[in-house]
């Protein structure tokens, strides 16, 4: 039988949360798997006095040195990558060879961008700009950061949090997702060993318990959340007593928008992919899709038989291409949103629909024709394996569409023109636009959104940046 990782990191010490356990679940069979203790509050105080205490140290460690603790971290990550993909797997429900080839590798190749970049971390040329006085800028941590993380990629998200604030000398208090804490406490027994006591503590348990003791947290000074809007929206509640810098990652609806003159086939194969991992519990996945007129019938047609053939299983079953969703109230709040759209007569459900059998939070991979700009499900996040296809006929229409949404995070367009893909990509209100792709992903450029998806970029330099104070320094002569 498997032993689950269950205890947090405070002060360098693993300990066992002491307020009350929370289920660990197996989203594919319903069981449970384990029950982690959350932390007291005392426990979330003193994850942040020992925040507090290391920071000192940690921001005057050189850089070299930091970097060196996140390259031994990311060699160790891949020297024990089965079992990470494992914990992912098994806790959050999704392919374990996905997991193992496509997130693991990603994990620790954040720490490892992070562990150059903050080497080179300086502000601007130094000059006089008084007479008889030298100005210059420096780049200095921010102090103590709270970070929280979503359940749809522990690891990574633990990682994309981390590895820019830990970089940038920032010391860290971290708290997974309630639902899928696993993969992050086995990192937490090698966060103690590699670095020093206090600059990285994880605390489990829920959000309105432990992730609002820290978000309120006097001695705090940023909070970074990757989660819902309203979540973001407790943050900034939380933020203004004492004035905390504020990170938020929050959902998306990426508008995918394709020409007559795209190249179908790429197209079905993109959606096919991009839709439906991680069974569409992603902020970016590829789920509103705009189709032209001249392309709509065909790509309708293809993508039904594309999406009827993804193979919906359990996580180690041969071939299984798709896991079950999180939880029961994720498959159901899914359930709802295709049972309101099949009720619309414009409307068709022309692949999937219907949860799956057995105990497990299964939802068929579903493609949903014919849905117009102001339904629900072209409106709001459904965060699971739905795609909506609405049809239309002028460039203008398409890019209005696609910017008439809450959401500024992902988006793309596909077209052979390549004037028609520079004009659309320049128009459109999103942190990111692929042309004839979607959803790829590198550690050099920035991800982050605007408008309800929040603001605060992770991976880049950029993220280097938002986790650093710009500083002037004034020396008379
Ligand atoms: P969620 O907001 O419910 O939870 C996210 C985290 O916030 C969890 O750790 C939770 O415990 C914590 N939390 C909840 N309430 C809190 C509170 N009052 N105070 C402090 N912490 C609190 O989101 P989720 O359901 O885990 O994730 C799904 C959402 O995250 C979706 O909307 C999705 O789009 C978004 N998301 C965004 C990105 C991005 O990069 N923009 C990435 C992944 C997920």
């Amino acid at each position: 039988m498997t032993t689950y990782p269950a205890q947090l990191l405070i002060n360098g010490e693993l300990v066992t949360g002491s307020a009350s356990p929370l289920d660990v679940l197996d989203p594919a069979t319903g069981g449970v798997l384990t029950r982690v203790n959350q932390a007291s509050d005392d426990q979330v105080d003193a994850a942040v006095a020992a925040a507090r205490n290391a920071f000192t140290g940690w921001a005057a460690t050189p850089p070299k040195d930091r970097a060196a603790a996140l390259l031994a971290l990311a060699d160790a990550i891949d020297a024990d990558g089965k079992e990470y993909a494992s914990l992912e797997s098994d806790n959050a429900g999704k392919p374990y060879g996905a997991a193992l080839a496509d997130e693991i590798p990603a994990v620790s190749d954040t720490f490892r961008f992070f562990a150059g970049a903050c080497r080179t971390l300086t502000g601007a040329v130094a000059g006089e700009y008084l007479a008889g006085h030298t100005s210059f800028i420096r780049r200095d941590p921010v102090g103590v950061v709270a970070s929280i993380a979503p359940w749809n990629y522990p690891l990574m998200m633990a990682a994309w949090k981390l590895a820019p604030a830990l970089a940038a000398g920032n010391t860290v208090v971290l708290k997974p997702s309630e639902q899928t804490p696993l993969s992050t406490l086995h990192l937490a027994k090698k966060l103690q060993t590699l670095l020093p006591p206090g600059v990285a503590n994880i605390v489990s348990g829920l959000g309105s318990t432990v992730g609002s003791r820290l978000i309120h947290h006097p001695d705090v000074r940023m909070v970074s959340v990757t989660g819902s809007i309203s979540t973001g929206q407790h943050v900034l509640e939380a933020a203004k007593a004492s004035i905390k810098r504020t990170h938020l990652e929050l959902g998306g609806k990426a508008p995918v928008i394709v020409f007559d003159d795209a190249d179908l086939e790429a197209v079905v194969e993109g959606i096919k992919v991009f839709g439906y991992y991680n069974a569409g519990q992603d902020c970016t996945a590829a789920c509103r899709v705009y189709a032209q007129q001249g392309i709509y019938d065909r790509l309708v047609a293809a993508l039904a038989d594309a999406v009827g053939s993804i193979r919906m299983g359990t996580q180690r079953a041969e071939g299984t291409e798709m896991g079950p969703l999180v939880s029961a109230a994720q498959r159901d709040r899914v359930a709802g949103f295709v049972e309101r759209a099949r009720a619309l007569k414009h409307v068709e459900v022309v692949a999937g629909g219907h949860m799956g059998e057995g105990n497990g939070f299964f939802y068929q991979p579903t493609l949903i024709a014919g849905a117009t700009q102001d339904d629900e499900i072209v409106r709001r996040e459904v965060f699971g394996p739905v795609v909506s296809v609405t049809r239309f006929t002028t460039e203008e229409d398409a890019v209005t569409w696609a910017n008439d949404s809450d959401y500024g995070l992902a988006s793309s367009v596909w077209t052979n023109h390549a004037g028609r893909a520079m004009r659309v990509s320049a128009q459109l209100q999103y942190g990111a636009t692929w042309v004839n792709t979607h959803f790829m992903l590198v550690s050099e450029m920035p991800h982050g959104g605007f408008k309800q998806s929040g603001y605060g970029k992770d991976l880049s330099s950029a993220a280097l940046e938002d986790y650093s104070v710009v500083r002037h320094v004034m020396i008379k002569h």
